[in-house]
């Protein structure tokens, strides 16, 4: 069966990038059809309601730097709903020597903490005395450790990046993932002068960490339950040119549009382009995602002593501990918790530990409640357990990656119409998804 619906826009995939670039479309005007192969939208936002308490399996909290999502929740008629984050969240913790020590983001906290030795401090605050590199891609180990010294990236920077990319910062792209401080350090001779200058720019508005009363899936919600009429739940199988602009095939039928955006992570691009530009597609499904395994635990109050106010821990490589650092969720959100509970999330994975993706979940599940336990000095036992894995969950920009994204742009500019968004080309984060939707939106709109 051929539909010819060359007028419609075609998305591919239900995450909030696809989602997000539909309902920006619906705002302009311009129709579309929505592909997702699953039986529901959201992609890797995944939120449920179990025994009082909200439990996020992807996301957990929304860095609203400029309004977005504050504007879309609004647009969306949700944003009564919107949760901020505590102040908790300022305090987080580092593990050394097998113990939690605190950090926070300002110059007191980083001259008392116990995360860096003597040393390591002196280390870091010479960092704007510190020569400039060469402006080549580097890995951000190497760019920092130049910086900032060994100490201070095995201690700070390696946890942070596992935390946010789950990423192995000898292999992540300085120049993908930190291009401001590879600016400022060419710029200004220094990440530290270049943060101090690009401060003094005045933000127009407040940024803000932020979730909802049901979860983050809450926003995938509300804007599936708008756009629902245009959802088509089929796989795409394949991509290819026609007469008629781009051939869509999924396993039901097949479509033709002048316009189609690819919102699937590379992986799957490059399987449904393999018929289309072979090597492009082996290009694409080389860009390594790093597993992971998202864990959520309640405690019974009565059974925990648990007074600490923070975000959560991270875990440095160095500790040799599996966890890569947990989410002290009813801290942070205490409006998500049973008010009888203190709720918990714990990371397991990376691109350092893969083997989660052999061993049985229970097992690794178990070995992470045993190294938070040890960590927090609990003794009790969980009174909700429930984890997802998720084997290809985040994007790894490694060294090179620039290059990578050069070939998908002058492929993008060689078939016009055809457009790549998601979180490997728009950022991991899902303010960063939502932005790089609105753009792509604006620049079909003014080229319709
Ligand atoms: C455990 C975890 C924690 C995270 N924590 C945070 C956080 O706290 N804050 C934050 O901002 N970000 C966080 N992120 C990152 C963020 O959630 C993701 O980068 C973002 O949600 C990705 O959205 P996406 O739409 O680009 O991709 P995806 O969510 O992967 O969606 C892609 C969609 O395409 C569909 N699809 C694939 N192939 C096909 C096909 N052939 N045909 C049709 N459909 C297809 C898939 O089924 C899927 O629904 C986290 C991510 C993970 C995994």
């Amino acid at each position: 069966m051929s539909n010819l619906t060359s007028h419609e826009v075609i998305i591919l995939g239900g995450g909030i990038s696809g989602l997000s670039t539909a309902w920006f479309l619906r705002q302009k005007g311009i129709s579309f059809k929505l592909f997702e192969k699953q039986s529901e939208t959201g992609g890797v936002i995944a939120s449920e309601y179990i025994e009082g308490s909200v439990m996020d399996f992807g996301p957990n909290s929304l860095r609203d730097r400029n309004g977005q999502i504050r504007k879309i929740a609004k647009d969306l008629g949700i944003s009564d709903d919107l949760i901020g984050i505590s102040e908790a969240f300022k305090t987080r913790y580092i593990v050394r020597d097998g113990k939690l020590q605190s950090l926070s983001p300002n110059i007191s906290s980083l001259i008392s903490t116990k995360v860096l030795s003597a040393s390591g401090k002196i280390r870091l605050l010479k960092e704007p005395f510190i020569e400039a590199g060469s402006g080549e891609d580097e890995s951000i180990g190497e760019f920092l450790e130049r910086r900032i010294g060994k100490e201070a990236v095995d201690y700070l920077a390696d946890p942070i990046f596992s935390g946010i990319y789950a990423g192995d910062i000898y292999r992540m792209s300085k120049k993908s993932v930190l291009p401001k401080l590879a600016e400022f350090e060419q710029d200004y001779g220094s990440v530290s002068w270049g943060a101090i200058r690009s401060k003094k720019e005045k933000r127009e508005v407040k940024p803000m960490v932020l979730s909802f009363k049901k979860g983050i899936q809450q926003l995938t919600d509300a804007i599936t339950e708008k756009i629902s009429d245009h959802i088509t739940y089929d796989e795409v199988l394949s991509l290819k040119k026609s007469d008629s602009g781009f051939e869509v095939a999924t396993e039901e039928a097949t479509y033709h549009s002048l316009n189609v955006i690819s919102c699937i992570p590379a992986y799957n691009l490059g399987r449904i382009l393999e018929g289309f530009e072979p090597e492009l597609s082996a290009e694409l499904m080389n860009i390594d995602y790093a597993p992971m395994l998202s864990v959520q635990l309640t405690f019974n109050k009565a059974e925990i002593d648990f007074i600490t106010e923070g975000f959560g821990f991270l875990v440095p490589r160095k500790e040799r501990i599996r966890l890569l650092g947990a989410i002290w969720k009813s801290s942070i959100f205490p409006e998500l918790t049973n008010k009888d509970q203190h709720q918990f999330t714990l990371m397991i994975g990376g691109a350092h530990d893969r083997g989660i993706l052999t061993e049985p979940k229970e097992q690794v599940e178990q070995e992470g409640i045993r190294e938070f336990c040890r960590l927090m000095q609990f003794d009790a036992r969980p009174s909700v357990i429930r984890s997802r894995l998720w084997k290809k969950a985040i994007p790894q920009f490694e060294v090179g990656y620039e290059q990578q994204k050069a070939k998908l742009d002058r492929f993008e500019g060689g078939n016009p119409g055809l457009y790549f968004g998601g979180n490997y080309q728009w950022g991991v984060s899902v303010p960063d998804c939502i932005q790089g939707a609105e753009g792509l939106a604006e620049e079909l709109a003014a080229g319709l």
